[in-house]
């Protein structure tokens, strides 16, 4: 999709320094969980882009963007200060790292990486498929969806900044198919910056699991 205007329906605090931007989808839009967008905003004379990854499980009625706010950030804090009505730009959706339909998934996220991470575990879940996070993050966010999940028969580990990612790994990579199969048609998902994708690769080849085989979005 072209740049188009996107009008911002809610701005909400969903965790520490972590906000949920809801937008309205321009008509025609589909993306899946995982892919993202570019979001443009003119702050002065400026227009300042960044990218974001959709945390709804879909993008049909309504398209939801988790952006960690920086104090500091040229865009993140303006982003916040938005409200009801107004618009930025948006073009997309991008990316190759995103859900497509997989029975069984199992997503790593390391900071602002839990907004791919519930969406895609939400949307297995409708689909009827089986889900697992491990997310890790000294201050997480959304815990109310991340909550909901665990209710729902999703398997969440939520790991603090300094631990080990390795056993939480190992854990969700080795929990029992509901149907007591022994099929290994899990798909792995990695979102984050480049320190937890390195972290989080390390663990997975710790753990027994291929790396090689995840799909990963790099957020810088
Ligand atoms: C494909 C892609 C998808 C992305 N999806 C999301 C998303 O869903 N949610 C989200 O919040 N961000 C996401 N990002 C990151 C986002 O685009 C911005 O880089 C981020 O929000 C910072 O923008 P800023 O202008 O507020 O801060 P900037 O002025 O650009 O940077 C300030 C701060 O941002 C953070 N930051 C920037 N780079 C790094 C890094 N390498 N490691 C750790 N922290 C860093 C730090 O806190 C840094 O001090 C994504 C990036 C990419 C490339």
């Amino acid at each position: 999709m072209d740049p188009t205007e996107t009008p911002v329906r809610a701005v909400r605090d969903v965790g520490p320094s972590t906000i949920a931007l809801d937008l309205e989808p321009p008509a025609g839009f589909a993306a899946r969980p995982g892919q993202f967008v570019k979001l443009s905003l003119d702050v002065g004379s400026e227009r300042r882009s960044r990218f974001y990854t959709l945390s709804s499980p879909d993008a049909a009625d309504a398209l939801e963007v988790t952006v960690e706010i920086n104090p500091d950030g040229d865009l993140g804090p303006h982003l916040a200060e938005l409200e009801s009505g107004a618009t930025l730009t948006m073009a997309g959706p991008f990316g190759n790292a995103y859900y497509e339909d997989e029975p069984h998934t199992v997503i790593l996220a390391g900071g602002p990486g839990v907004g791919p991470a519930v969406g895609i575990a939400e949307r297995t879940l409708d689909d009827g498929g089986e889900t697992a996070i491990v997310y890790r993050d000294g201050e997480p966010a959304h815990r109310e969806r991340l909550d909901a999940l665990s209710e729902r028969g999703a398997h969440v580990a939520i790991v603090g900044a300094d631990e080990e990612l390795t056993p939480p790994v190992e854990r969700a990579l080795a929990g029992e198919r509901r149907d007591g199969s022994e099929a290994d048609d899990r798909q792995l998902f990695v979102y984050g910056f480049a320190d937890f994708l390195d972290a989080a690769t390390d663990a997975v080849a710790a753990a027994g699991g291929d790396p090689d085989r995840a799909k990963v979005e790099n957020f810088g």
